[in-house]
C-alpha cells in the first residue's frame, strides 16, 4: 500500500503516520524527520536545509526529490510506504508520479487531514518533542507525566525551532501557497479522501481505518 498524508503542518500527519505504519506494517517516511536528522548530524544536506527550515520555508525541490528517489528504493519499502510531508509542491508531486512509473508502482490513497487554522496554531506552538527518541507531546492536550521530561526515555523535551508562533504563521502561509494546489492535483486522480482531523488520536485513526479497510 502506498499512501500520502496531506494536510497543513500540525494536523497530525506524523502521529497518524506512526499508527498506520504499525497497523499495516509499512514504513512511514517523514521528509521533515529525515531533514532534522541531517541537521542534527551537520551533514552538507543538513546545513543547506537548516537555512530554509528555520524560517519555515520549503527546502528546494531538487534536494527533496533526490532524497526521496533514494529513500523509496530502500528494502523496507518493498511492500509500500506512507509519505508524511512529501510531496509538498506540484513539482514534487509530478516528480513522485515519475518515480512511481519508473518503479512500476501505484499510489493507493491520499488522505487529506483537515483541521481549522486556530487549532493548528495552538497545537504547534504547544508541541514539545523528545530530541532523543522522537516522542511528541502537547503542553495541554498530551502532557508528559513529569513536566518537560519524556515519558519514554527520560530526556528533556524541547520545542522545535520552527514551532514558534512567528515561524508557524509563515509555515501556514507556505502551505496555502505551495501545498494546497495538491488538493486539486490529487482530487483529479480520484484518490483523495478528506479526513476530519479534529478529535482524539484514536477517533481520527478510526476514521482513517474506515477508509483504508
Ligand atoms: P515538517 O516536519 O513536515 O513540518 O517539515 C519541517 C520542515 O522541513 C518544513 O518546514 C520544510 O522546511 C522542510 N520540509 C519537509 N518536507 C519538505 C518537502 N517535501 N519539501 C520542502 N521542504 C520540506
Amino acid at each position: 500500500m502506498i499512501l500520502i498524508l496531506l494536510g497543513a503542518p500540525g494536523v497530525g500527519k506524523g502521529t497518524q503516520g506512526v499508527l498506520i505504519s504499525k497497523e499495516y506494517g509499512i514504513p512511514q517516511i517523514s521528509t521533515g524527520d529525515i531533514l532534522r536528522k541531517e541537521v542534527k548530524e551537520e551533514t552538507e544536506l543538513g546545513k543547506k536545509a537548516k537555512v530554509y527550515m528555520d524560517k519555515g520555508e520549503l527546502v528546494p525541490d531538487d534536494v527533496i526529490i533526490g532524497m526521496m528517489e533514494n529513500r523509496i528504493k530502500e528494502d523496507d519499502c518493498k511492500n509500500g510506504f506512507i509519505l508524511d510531508g512529501f510531496p509538498r509542491t506540484v513539482a514534487q508531486a509530478e516528480a513522485f508520479d515519475e518515480m512511481l512509473k519508473k518503479n512500476n508502482l501505484q499510489l493507493d490513497r491520499v488522505l487529506l487531514i483537515d483541521v481549522p487554522e486556530e487549532e493548528i496554531i495552538d497545537r504547534l506552538t504547544g508541541r514539545r518533542v523528545c530530541p532523543s527518541c522522537g516522542a511528541v507531546y502537547h503542553i495541554k492536550n498530551n502532557p508528559p507525566k513529569k513536566d518537560n521530561i519524556c515519558d519514554q526515555c527520560g530526556s528533556k523535551l524541547i520545542q522545535r525551532d520552527d514551532d514558534t508562533e512567528e515561524v508557524v504563521k509563515n509555515r501556514l502561509e507556505v502551505y496555502k501557497k505551495s501545498t494546497m494546489p495538491l488538493v486539486e492535483y490529487y482530487t483529479k486522480t480520484g484518490k483523495l479522501v478528506k479526513i476530519n482531523g479534529v478529535g482524539t488520536i484514536d477517533e481520527i485513526f478510526g476514521r482513517i481505518k474506515e477508509v483504508l479497510g
